[in-house]
């Protein structure tokens, strides 16, 4: 029989391990969680920090996945994804890309990230460079730094990143350049020629290419995305392709993205997958299926509505002195440098402030490496659009 004698235990303080220290949290996550906050608290809250389409998962891709649940698609499925989903998301890149890849090539994850970060895990050695163009994904540095690798940021002087400053960066260490076209968070489509003068810094280098290829189906003419792998098919062999169901068919909660690699890394992305969830959840490899075979119409559609919504954004910032921005060829943001408007004032402290007390929120630019812009984005309705730029008009008049 047990004593009742207590048992005392040590307590002692929390402390994160030295890695959860080393990075960042997302700032993008936190903003827009206190935006929900608010809103929550019914304030009126125009949100332009949101990462995500405002438009619903069309209904058939929801009721394929319930109707297959219902019939008893519940279980675990294979570590890399179901083969149906990967054949289908092969399919899907085989004829946008008019590139041939096959199941063994695709890895089904929970979202793009975690693809991006298996990827990362994969290749990186303690001390591996990770040249990133700014600016830059927040989570590519952090994601980077988690690995133990370095990120190496590359900064343009004028518009667009040049050849030559990618150059300036490279090092023996030099293990991966990541590429993200579009780009989150300026919208930035690369074109043919600029990513032909990239692949030729690093051609006959060592160097891993990561195409983060999340946004490949929202560019607006007369950008065209291009793939890495079309400009140089040699490049095969040692690039990662990340595409992601949460952007193009309104999917983010389902939490379904793959990487597109030879087959080798493909195999140990999937051991580590393995050890870490087993595989994505069933429902969205089922939904996602339905989305990359027959979802096309749906995700031109939301392309289109987005398209109008860049153009209305973009005329009513005219109007705002102080505020500049390069016009964004795809995704759904604008990256506005608002230092003249602002003065000296900060930037994160502006965007905390211009949240609490006008209801508006914008991701502050250091979060992408840009201490003087913010990020709109523009996954809202157009009432709100012009609600939420009036706002953020009236509250930089007070300013200038
Ligand atoms: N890559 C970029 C550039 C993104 O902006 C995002 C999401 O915001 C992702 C990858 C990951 O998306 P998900 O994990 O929802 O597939």
């Amino acid at each position: 029989m047990a004593s009742s004698k207590a048992i005392t235990c040590l307590k002692f303080p929390f402390e994160s391990s030295r890695l959860v220290r080393s990075f960042e949290e997302s700032q993008t996550l936190l903003l827009a969680a206190r935006a929900k906050a608010l809103a929550a608290e019914g304030r009126s809250i125009i949100n332009f920090g949101a990462g995500e389409p405002d438009f619903n998962t069309p209904a058939p891709i929801i009721e394929r996945a319930f109707l297959e649940a219902k019939k008893g698609q519940t279980k675990y499925t294979a570590v890399a994804g179901m083969p149906r989903l990967r054949k289908a998301i092969a399919k899907r890149f085989s004829e946008d890309y008019g590139i041939l890849f096959e199941e063994n090539e695709v890895l089904a994850s929970s979202g793009g990230k975690q693809a991006i970060y298996h990827f990362l895990q994969t290749v990186i050695e303690p001390g591996d460079e990770v040249l990133i163009l700014s600016p830059y994904w927040v989570s590519f540095p952090e994601m980077v730094k988690m690995v133990g690798g370095r990120p190496v940021i590359v900064s343009a002087k004028g518009e667009r990143i040049l050849a030559s400053e990618i150059r300036e960066k490279l090092s023996p260490k030099t293990k991966v350049l990541i590429i993200n076209s579009p780009s989150n968070p300026s919208g930035t489509v690369y074109s043919e020629n600029e990513l032909r003068s990239y692949i030729e810094v690093i051609a006959q280098s060592p160097i891993w290419i990561l195409s983060d290829d999340t946004y490949y189906k929202l560019v607006y003419p007369p950008a065209r995305f291009v793939s890495v792998l079309q400009v140089a098919p040699d490049l095969r062999t040692r690039t990662c392709i990340i595409g992601s169901a949460s952007k193009s068919y309104a999917m983010t909660g389902w939490r379904l993205g793959w990487a597109l690699a030879p087959k080798d890394l493909i195999a140990a992305m999937t051991k580590l997958q393995s050890q870490v969830t087993s595989s994505p959840a069933t429902p969205p490899q089922i939904a996602t299926e339905e989305a990359v075979l027959n979802g096309s119409d749906a995700a031109e559609d939301f392309r289109k509505t987005f398209l109008g919504r860049r153009d209305l954004m973009l005329k009513t910032l005219e109007g705002i002195p102080g505020l500049r921005c390069m016009k964004p060829d795809g995704a759904f943001y604008i990256f506005a440098n608002i230092r003249e408007a602002l003065k000296k004032d900060d930037v994160v402290e502006f965007s905390k402030s211009l949240l609490e007390d006008r209801g508006v929120c914008v991701i502050p630019g250091i979060a992408f490496g840009d201490p003087n812009s913010i990020r709109l984005s523009y996954a809202l309705s157009e009432d709100s659009i012009l609600e939420g730029l009036k706002r953020l008009k009236e509250a930089l008049h007070l300013r200038l």
